[in-house]
């Protein structure tokens, strides 16, 4: 058993906090809205008042926060994690941030002593629930070895795929691939529905055929009963898409179909449909008006 910070207990990091006090961790716990502190303080979990606070007292950090703004406040700010852990501490962040963003943690939290894994996951909240998550980790091997117990009291798989930034940049390519899978799942429900297809009939048969995926096997149905509730919120596709694009363009190649994808992302966040699920695209596409 270690003492454990969790930094961001939104719908991933709330389930990821659950399974690491489940696993006997000594748990502390930060979240910007404290109403999300509930139900692990009901658990008996302590909670604290600053990323800085929930760092100080911990051998090990894990973050689960929105975005590269909400990264580098949770961990370079005022009240930051980085500059309040313990020489020897070690964070690992699986947030999906920016490759350049974690090289530049990373490279701050080393001047402290501090080792930075960026530790982005694939899976979602179903995968974050049941202990299914895939860690896609950048950092050194050290580090990473000594980070392997509470990984795996999160999830099934953990891979090192290189220095600092290398978990990151993974993630994104593999966001990307998503990104752009679910914007052609979108185009491929409305055309069955408007040949009159079984909708039931389409969503058994693709999942079968050779694209079929887990995002066919999730997406499709939620696109055909018009359940838009977020399991992967819309707005956090479109940061990853603009994050592949930038990286994309940071190494010199050109990324024509996912700058559509993100360009498509990007119109549905601005219609306001970015806190429903990511196959809410489909809205935008049909124009239809969300459920509800
Ligand atoms: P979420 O439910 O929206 O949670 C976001 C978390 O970030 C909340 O704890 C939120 O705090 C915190 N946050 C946002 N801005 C902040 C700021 N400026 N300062 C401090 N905290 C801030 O999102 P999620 O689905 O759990 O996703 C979390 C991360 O995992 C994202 O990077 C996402 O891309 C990635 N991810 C998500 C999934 C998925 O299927 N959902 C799968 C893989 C990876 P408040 O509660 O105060 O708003």
């Amino acid at each position: 058993m270690s003492t454990i910070g969790f930094v961001g207990l939104g719908a991933m990091g709330s389930r990821m906090a659950l399974n690491l006090h489940q696993a006997g961790h000594k748990l502390c716990v930060w979240n910007r809205d404290r109403t999300k502190l509930t139900p692990l303080l009901d658990k008996g979990i302590a909670p604290a008042d600053s990323p800085a606070a929930v760092a100080r007292d911990a051998e090990l950090v894990v973050s689960m926060v929105a975005d590269d703004i909400a990264s580098r406040e949770v961990m370079l700010g005022a009240l930051g994690v980085v500059g309040a852990a313990a020489p020897g501490a070690i964070v690992i962040d699986s947030s999906t941030n920016s490759p350049a963003l974690a090289r530049e943690i990373a490279a701050a939290a080393a001047r402290r002593g501090v080792a930075y894994l960026d530790a982005p996951v694939l899976g979602s909240i179903a995968q974050a629930q049941n202990r299914e998550l895939v860690f896609v980790v950048g950092g050194e091997q050290a580090a990473f070895d000594q980070a392997q117990p509470v990984l795996a009291a999160m999830g099934r798989l953990t891979r090192r795929v290189g220095p600092s930034g290398a978990g990151a940049t993974l993630k994104l390519v593999n966001n990307m691939l998503t990104g752009s899978v679910t914007a052609a799942l979108v185009e491929a429900a409305q055309v069955a529905e408007a040949a009159g297809l079984d909708r039931a009939a389409v969503s058994e048969i693709l999942g079968e055929g050779a694209a079929g995926s887990r995002l066919v096997k999730t997406k499709l149905p939620k696109i055909f009963q018009r359940d838009f509730t977020p399991q992967f919120q819309l707005e956090l596709m479109e940061k990853d898409l603009r994050y592949f694009v930038a990286l994309a363009q940071e190494v010199d190649r050109a990324v024509p179909l996912a700058a559509l994808v993100r360009s498509q992302f990007h119109a549905a966040r601005r219609a306001q449909l970015g806190k429903l699920d990511s196959c809410a695209l489909f809205l935008q596409a049909t124009g239809e008006k969300a459920p509800g």
